[in-house]
């Protein structure tokens, strides 16, 4: 069975203790592969490799750096096949779906950075005949960056290719449950000839790996996509050490649909907002208020185009929606659906285990829609991360506004009219770090992304992404 290794200084290794865990493929239920079972003593001789690299790699010249991770781009772009494989086996995602999304974007993500890094600028200030200020922009040292199953590859990628670009080594440590394709990014990086210890992958489990991360002291700046509350104990180690933290956490997105809305165009994008990647997308949009106008020709026209959803193997061409992640994810969200029926809900299509013929060991759940259910019961509040939407009628602007901002999370938000004015004045009020007005998912890597409330703090993307990964110092010249 096909053992991955930590990459650790240059090379391939196993964990110090040589325990492995168990690497599971959801869409059948299997041990496919192994996985190092890696500790804080693990972590420790990556910190070592990276504070050896540190200064070599922050001296290095932007164009060297800049070379370095698009060589890493090319080489991702020229794999596109094997890495959009493993990520369909390692996660359960549709094999299209990784191939025309996750392995393109997370090239994309190295090329971006690459070039971006080249166009990081100062500033500067003059004051009055007395002065010159200017900044100064040091890389911050060592980077911890530690992130989820839902978009393997892809987030991965987002959060290391902007230290690296900044000047920073990194400890990286992917979501034990899909590690395969990090794995193979180190395969990549020791073909493009990195230095070592520039970029150090530690597998295994977040209570060991990543509390690790979180506590050495040897890294100042954290940056963390996962659930709100991995993400609360986060920052209850590293608030006190006063590290740096960005916080990408979880979601309960608010698609809101006036009646005036094109609505061919927001009926298709919002079957896809709902339940792309098994509905496994911080981004997805779980709650589904539509003006009364429009709600029962959107209700049946909406569970009609669900039903027809097709569930099953990710390999297949034609399937729409392949396995949740693992068994445990989705008795979590099965319990969420039954719960939902607890409250008083409908469930209007889905809502059941499914087995397809073939893969009966695997795990899947039919995709599922729910109505009947006000926006503070739990189902409507609590993040669940599958492939369940609940719809909620609305009446006036002020209504809907109020129940999309009444959850802890603030996200994104989705927002369907032909009403300009509306589009800006609801935009404007929705508590939510992205919002999208007649579309979804339309991303602009140079834009801020992340969340208000307990979805995060900090932003990522652009030159916020490599602000995060730079200590700003002022320098103040007397004329
Ligand atoms: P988790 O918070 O469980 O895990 C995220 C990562 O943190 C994993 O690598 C995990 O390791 C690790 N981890 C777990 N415990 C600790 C710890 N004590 N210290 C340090 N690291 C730890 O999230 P999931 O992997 O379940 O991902 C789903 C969540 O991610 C959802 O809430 C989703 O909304 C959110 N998310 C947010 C996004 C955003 O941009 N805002 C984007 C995508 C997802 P291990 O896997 O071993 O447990």
């Amino acid at each position: 069975m096909q053992k991955i290794q930590n990459y650790i200084n240059g090379e391939l290794r196993a964990a110090n203790s040589n325990k492995w865990l168990d690497n599971v493929n959801p869409a059948t239920g299997e041990v496919y592969s192994l996985i190092p079972d890696s500790d804080a003593e693990d972590v420790d001789v990556a910190v070592e490799a990276a504070t050896a690299a540190k200064k070599m790699w922050a001296a290095s010249s932007v164009q060297d750096r800049s070379n370095f991770l698009l060589k890493i781009a090319d080489l991702i772009d020229a794999n596109l096949e094997r890495f959009a494989l493993a990520e369909s086996t390692d996660n359960g995602k549709p094999l299209w779906l990784a191939t025309q999304v996750d392995i393109p974007r997370a090239s994309a993500n190295f090329r971006f950075f690459a070039t971006a890094i080249l166009h990081q600028h100062n500033e500067a200030y003059q004051t009055n005949q007395e002065a010159i200020n200017y900044t100064y922009k040091k890389p911050i040292g060592l980077a911890g960056c530690i992130s989820p199953w839902n978009l393997p590859i892809y987030l991965f990628t987002w959060k290391i290719a902007p230290a690296l670009a900044a000047g920073c080594p990194v400890i990286a440590k992917p979501s034990e449950v899909t590690p395969m394709t990090a794995y193979l990014l180190s395969e990549l990086c020791i073909e493009a000839g990195l230095p070592a210890g520039v970029l150090n992958i530690v597998h295994g489990l977040g209570p060991k790996v990543g509390q690790r991360i979180i506590e050495h002291p040897a890294i100042p700046a954290i940056s963390f996509t996962g659930g709100t509350k991995t993400g609360e104990g986060i920052a209850r180690i590293a608030a006190p050490m006063f590290k740096k933290l960005s916080l990408e956490l979880g979601g309960k997105n608010p698609n809101i649909i006036f009646d005036d809305c094109d609505f061919e165009d927001m009926l298709n994008t919002t079957v896809r907002s709902s339940f792309a990647n098994q509905g496994q997308i911080c981004l997805c949009g779980s709650r589904i208020y539509i003006q009364r106008g429009i709600y029962d020709k959107f209700k049946k026209a909406f569970v009609e185009k669900v039903s027809q959803l097709k569930v099953g193997n990710p390999l297949d061409k034609d399937t729409n929606t392949g396995a949740v992640v693992s068994e445990q994810h989705r008795d979590k969200v099965l319990s969420y659906i039954k719960l939902a029926q607890e409250e008083g809900g409908t469930v209007l299509c889905g809502g059941e285990k499914l087995s397809p013929k073939g893969f009966e060991n695997g795990f899947y759940i039919s995709p599922t829609v729910i109505e009947g259910l006000n926006e503070t019961c739990r189902t409507n509040q609590e993040e669940i991360f599958g492939p369940v939407v609940s719809l909620q009628v609305f009446d006036t602007e002020d209504e809907v506004v109020e129940y999309a901002n009444a959850t802890f999370y603030g996200l994104a938000a989705t927002i369907w009219t032909s009403n300009l004015k509306r589009a800006h004045r609801v935009a404007h009020q929705v508590d939510s770090g992205i919002i999208w007005i007649n579309t979804w998912l339309l991303r602009d890597l140079r834009t801020p992304f992340g969340g208000m409330k307990q979805s995060g703090v900090g932003r990522e993307g652009g030159f916020h992404a490599l602000d995060f990964f730079t200590e700003v110092k002022n320098v103040c010249i007397k004329l």
